[in-house]
């Protein structure tokens, strides 16, 4: 593929404005704004010469998550991230190469330091001293493993790649380390990094651009080089981080790689890069290069993007999904950048994921997750959906085992790095609320008093947000208040008076006072219904509450599959019709729905718009049969216990069915016409939707109303094909590396070995051919698929099936077309009849053709 783009730094290109619409109330202790950039600042800033940066981290432990973001954390703790070790074969100590002092052991790859970045921090947020105590044994295992040379872990991994070090586990293993000393100052931490980087820095540069995932991820040992900067000074840190900048995928100039992983942290590059390089067009690269990315696949609501492991061309609809890693890991990138570039859409991007993908990953008890999360996605089955979706294969079902093996241990970091990035340290002494939540938040601040802000808010489900200051004596500091994208009213009153913000949506707005104990700052961020139109998909439309996107409500059926009782498996099928499109208010589309706050909710928070009703009522279309396995009052991610949602008119598209795949059929343009009754439909937040319609056609009746069309069948059939594997692969034009190429869709008639089997092709209209191409998949030597012992092909006469004439020849090599000219014939199909090898099965990567 090749989207990138040349030159990817474009002068005057900007994706936003930035970060400079900032307000300052002007009474009483007003300090002029970075007069000297994080000077005298009480928590680690940027060493100079890095560019000094908008915002910093505060210390782990001094956030306490409170609200509904503490329950997330505590379901985790007691769900999948919190008994991984039960679970996971990885996170077994005894088995671990990451636990043993000399680095031997079976398992030393990602997982378990995917698992223990997150599980760390996840004790940290929680102050659970369980967790801790067991991140801690692991931690310090890895402490007591590194040789002389500052190598550390396990071995395999120093000659993983070839005989050359795979370092990517190692990428990860340093985000555990940083967290852990942040907590607690641990004194190995900083002498056994450096160690580590010394030796990593004796590395020629060649060694970064090396390992498929490391070269692209590797924007995150430059972000741990900086970490270790700003504590030790140390200036060779910064000659390492040119180096591995120098040699790891080129982000600055574009995005050059699909993956969905790879893309979610890899984007971020540039941006961390910048602070050494201080020139604000690596900013701008990293802004790009989502920009690039959200443009062609991500235009559907939810923060995504389609990309169910890679992102290709032509598989843009909200059906497409996007893998758990892949939330995570964006939500970290965006936390990130938002420190970096102090620019606060980064921070509204990370909400748009945190509140409506990451919840919908997980099972509401947090004992399961799956793969992949798509905007439309209306069947959660373990049966495979390939090539609908890349991957073949279970994807969709909840588990907590290693079918999701690396989402499985990464997803762990979601929820607390989250919790971490709530409030952040400001170059002027202050505090930023970047990220709303419930929480409590103590620091140093203005000339070094400790400080205690209490955050009370229900948010993202109302929209104002109380700030109670404590402190010991009065304190003069800044308050930084984001102001998201969509609220273009923001109000703010201290101790009751109101506050002149003159603010503008997206910003900062800074209240810089001298703060007295028990002040109060109220901030409202009036919500309102809004509708988005998606131009790029059919015209089809989402709806948003403030950040919260909607989803219609479908009845979920929850039946166990598989697992053990404390862990099961879980498939869930609705029980109600999905494929409605909107009744829309032609002339105000906003208009066209009621919100209803059906749960507690507390009432001094969040009014609603424009005199709007406020129902009581219980949501009509109950959660339908089955279990589900929630019935938890203090999650608000759940079909059943969400504290908003709204009523719109809809009305059913008939031919609107599942694909082929088993996906929502693809969106085609609206408006759409129907003749169904218009009925009442509810929406909910799209994050509690475990099933889920989110890109919505929009109904209509004029001359410019659609008929809404079936897909034609597939024009290819076969005697058998394998559950995992599609006959359309042989025609799906991507073009095979090898026989071996695991990395396309590929047909096959596993498990029927040593038979004769048939592929054909119709054509709707004769089509005059004289020749073909076929690609034979093969796996030998250690699959069960050969290329056939012999093949004829048949072409259709009248009923009948006629062996073409001429042939010049049926061949079986491997790793190339094998090409077959033959006497023209007019015909409205072709078959392929092959002889299997005695033994084994066989398969077609790609047919092609020819006149
Ligand atoms: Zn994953």
């Amino acid at each position: 593929m090749s989207f990138g783009v040349k030159l990817a730094v474009l002068a005057g290109f900007v994706l936003v404005p930035s970060m400079t619409a900032v307000e300052r109330e002007a009474s009483g202790g007003a300090r002029p704004p970075d007069a000297e950039p994080n000077a005298g600042s009480f928590c680690v800033t940027n060493r100079a010469p890095l560019a000094p940066g908008a915002f910093f981290k505060l210390p782990i432990g001094s956030i306490q998550p409170k609200g509904w973001l503490r329950h997330q954390l505590e379901l985790e703790a007691n769900g999948m991230t919190g008994h991984l070790q039960e679970i996971s074969k990885w996170c077994k100590f005894e088995n671990s190469a990451w636990a043993s002092p000399d680095g031997q052991g079976q398992f030393g790859w990602e997982e378990l330091p995917y698992w223990l970045k997150g599980f760390g921090d996840l004790g940290y947020v929680l102050e659970d001293e369980k967790i801790i105590k067991e991140a801690r044994k692991w931690i310090d295992a890895v402490l007591s493993s590194q040789a002389p040379d500052g190598y550390f872990g396990p071995r395999t991994n120093k000659t993983g790649l070839e005989g050359k070090p795979d370092l990517w586990p190692h990428v990860v293993m340093l985000n555990v380390l940083q967290s852990f000393y942040e907590y607690n100052g641990e004194d190995r931490v900083l002498p056994f990094m450096t160690k580590y980087l010394k030796w990593l820095n004796t590395l020629p540069g060649e060694a970064f651009g090396r390992g498929y995932w490391p070269r692209i991820r590797f924007g995150d040992t430059i972000e741990s080089a900086y970490w270790l900067y700003n504590r030790t000074g140390e200036p060779w840190l910064l000659d390492l981080a040119k180096k591995i900048h120098d040699h790891m995928e080129n982000w600055t100039s574009g995005v050059h790689d699909w993956h969905n992983v790879n893309v979610a942290q890899g984007f971020r590059e540039p941006g961390v890069y910048y602070l050494q390089a201080r020139n604000e067009n690596f900013l701008r690269a990293a802004e790009y290069n989502y920009k690039t990315v959200m443009d062609l696949y991500g235009q559907f609501p939810g923060g995504g993007f389609a990309a169910d492991e890679n992102a290709r061309p032509g598989f843009t609809d909200p059906h497409q999904g996007f893998e758990t890693c892949g939330i995570v890991e964006f939500m970290h990138s965006f936390e990130m950048l938002t420190k970096i570039s102090g620019n606060p859409v980064w921070a509204d991007h990370c909400e748009d994921l945190a509140f409506n993908s990451l919840p919908a990953a997980v099972t509401p008890d947090w004992k399961g997750l799956h793969y992949l999360t798509c905007a439309n996605q209306v069947l959660l089955d373990r049966h495979n959906h390939a090539p609908g979706i890349e991957n073949s294969g279970t994807m969709f079902s909840y588990s907590p085992f290693e079918v999701y093996r690396c989402c499985q241990h990464n997803v762990s970091h979601g929820w607390p790095y989250y919790a971490e990035e709530l409030w952040l340290a400001t170059p002027d002494r202050g505090l930023c609320v970047s990220l709303y939540a419930a929480s409590e938040v103590t620091a140093k601040l203005g000339d070094g008093s400790a400080v205690k802000i209490s955050e009370e808010t229900d948010y993202p489900f109302g929209d104002t947000v109380t700030l109670k200051i404590s402190t010991a004596k009065p304190s003069g500091f800044p308050l930084h208040l984001r102001i998201p994208r969509w609220c273009d009213k923001p109000s703010a009153k201290v101790n009751g008076k109101g506050v002149s913000l003159g603010a503008r949506e997206h910003s900062y707005v800074i209240i810089d006072r001298e703060w007295k104990e028990g002040d109060v700052v109220v901030l409202r961020l009036p919500m309102r219904v809004t509708v988005k139109t998606w131009g790029k998909n059919h015209n089809a439309v989402s709806v948003n509450y403030g950040p919260l996107t909607f989803s219609l409500r479908i009845g979920e059926n929850w039946t166990r599959y598989g697992g053990t009782e404390p862990w099961p498996e879980w498939e869930v099928t609705p029980t109600t019709p999905w494929n409605y499109g909107l009744v829309l208010n032609e002339h105000d589309p906003a208009k066209s729905f009621q919100i209803v706050k059906p749960t507690r909710t507390n009432p001094s928070q969040g009014g609603e718009p424009g005199g709007q009703a406020r129902g009581a009522a219980p949501l009509p279309g109950g959660a339908g049969g089955g279990f589900t396995p929630s019935g938890d009052d203090a999650n608000p991610f759940t079909a059943q216990t969400v504290p908003i949602a709204l009523r719109a008119k809809a009305k059913k598209i008939p031919a609107w069915k599942l694909d082929r795949f088993g996906l929502a059929g693809k969106l085609q343009d609206s408006p759409v016409k129907s003749d169904e009754p218009a009925e009442t439909v509810t929406l909910i937040p799209m994050g509690a939707a475990r099933l889920r319609i989110s890109a919505f056609p929009v109904i209509g009746a004029g001359k410019n109303a659609h008929e809404w069309t079936e897909p034609k069948p597939p024009p290819v059939s076969a005697s058998h094909c394998f559950e995992w594997d599609s006959v359309e692969a042989i025609i799906d034009g991507l073009e095979p590396k090898n026989s071996n190429d695991h990395s396309i869709p590929r047909f096959t008639w596993w498990d029927h070995r040593g038979t004769v089997e048939w592929v054909q092709y119709d054509f709707i209209h004769p089509r005059m051919v004289s020749a073909v191409e076929v690609y034979w998949f093969d796996d030998a030597p250690n699959g069960g698929c050969r290329a056939p012992r012999s093949w004829t092909l048949l072409y259709k006469h009248g009923d009948a099936w006629e062996p073409v004439a001429g042939a010049s020849g049926f061949g079986v090599k491997p790793d190339a077309y094998n090409r077959v000219t033959f006497g023209p014939v007019e015909t409205t199909g072709l078959r392929i009849e092959a002889q299997l090898q005695p033994n084994f099965s066989g398969g077609i990567l790609e047919w092609k053709l020819l006149e």
